[in-house]
């Protein structure tokens, strides 16, 4: 690769200007309340306004959010949760976390997701939650998920952490459900640093997912009047993180439109290209596109050239069935099998402009 060719990375942190960012960090990193105030709660606030859920709560990180909605839904040693081995490892380890048993459904070799017949199948009397990933921003199908889960009684949680700004039957994703999990890691569409957010449908869960992510302490009450009755965490988050959500949500909308924009116009360019095919997806899901996906043959190699000509891919992810932690799942998965065979994520962000863009899909039709 000559030096002249400017890399395109697959994943860029998004930070907002300093001029807007600075001044408000400075001021509450000097305020003298750094930890859990009236900032955290704020951001809960602009954040469920933001995807249009009211009852939001923050923790200082995607997978503490994603273990304290297991613990809400009632799951605990002895429960089997249903989930996808197609996504980052904090989806199930938060599972072990909770003390339960992970176990497998296959994926739509399309997109990755869980397919619902599948998640249909590993359906038992111990299954206690359903754990559902919009793999890359795209968004599972929730219709033919949610339909299963209450027709069994089972809560789903939305794992979001890729998908902040997609939606689905016209609703911002996450809503479906009786809970959602949003990551606000280094790399993901808005970040503080480091944080997640949940939302939760019911409001009494509201209460005791504050007392789980603070040691199991109503931090309203007097601190010597309390009584500890379960086993709580130190999962909160803090003012400084909270300060930096509160900024980055002003600026974070033609962000996510131009990762939109772009998997759009990858969608379109793409499309037709030998050996190259497209994900495909419910037509009632509109993904955000953390990373676009594509299902190429001879993939090693496509992934070797595009390398070569500066582009950056990845796999981003191990199929989780493959780590020894979940030795105890370990099923046949023929759907990600043929999924993960195929995939290669490709840049989509805010950062690949319209040269980029087209840099890429040249370098596609070029072959491999
Ligand atoms: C980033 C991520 C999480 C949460 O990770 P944190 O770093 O704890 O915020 C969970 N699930 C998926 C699929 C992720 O990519």
């Amino acid at each position: 690769m000559s030096d002249s060719v400017a890399q395109i990375p697959l994943f860029k942190v998004f930070m907002a200007p300093e001029a807007a960012l600075l001044p408000r960090l400075r001021e509450v990193l000097y305020s003298g309340q750094i930890g859990e105030g009236p900032p955290v709660a704020e951001f809960e606030q602009r954040f469920g306004a933001f995807v249009g859920q009211p009852q939001v709560l923050s923790f200082y990180s995607g997978t503490a959010a994603l273990h304290v909605a297991l613990l809400l839904a009632g799951v605990g040693p002895g429960a089997e949760v249903i989930s996808t081995a197609m996504t980052a490892e904090p989806t199930n380890l938060a599972i072990l976390h909770a003390g339960a048993q992970v176990v497998w459904a296959d994926v739509d070799p399309r997109n990755g997701n869980l397919a619902p017949g599948a998640i249909a199948a590993k359906i038992t009397p111990r299954t206690r939650a359903i754990m559902v990933v919009h793999y890359g921003g795209v968004p599972a199908s929730m219709a033919a998920i949610r339909a299963l889960a209450v027709s069994h009684g089972l809560p789903v949680i939305e794992d979001a952490a890729h998908a902040l700004g997609a939606r689905y039957a016209g609703q911002p994703i996450g809503g479906q459900s009786e809970y959602a999990m949003y990551s606000l890691q280094a790399i993901k569409h808005l970040t503080t640093v480091d944080g997640g957010m949940l939302a939760c449908r019911n409001p009494t869960d509201l209460p005791r997912g504050r007392r789980l992510r603070w040691f199991g302490i109503d931090r309203a009450a007097p601190r010597t009047e309390v009584d500890v009755a379960e086993v709580g965490y130190k999962y909160h988050m803090n003012n400084v993180t909270a300060t930096i959500g509160l900024v980055q949500l002003e600026h974070i909308r033609p962000v996510i439109a131009r990762h939109i924009a772009n998997g759009k116009y990858f969608d379109a360019a793409l499309r037709g290209i030998a050996g190259i095919e497209l994900c495909a997806w419910d037509a009632a899901a509109e993904p955000s596109y953390w990373f676009y996906t594509v299902l190429a043959e001879r993939r090693d190699e496509l992934a070797r050239r595009l390398t070569e000509l500066g582009i950056g891919n990845s796999l981003a992810h191990k199929r989780n069935d493959r780590h020894s932690v979940f030795a105890a799942s370990r099923c046949e998965l023929p759907g990600l099998d043929r999924f993960y065979d195929a995939m290669l994520h490709i840049p989509c962000g805010w950062w690949v402009g319209d040269a980029e863009r087209e840099r890429i899909a040249d370098a596609l039709r070029q072959g491999w």
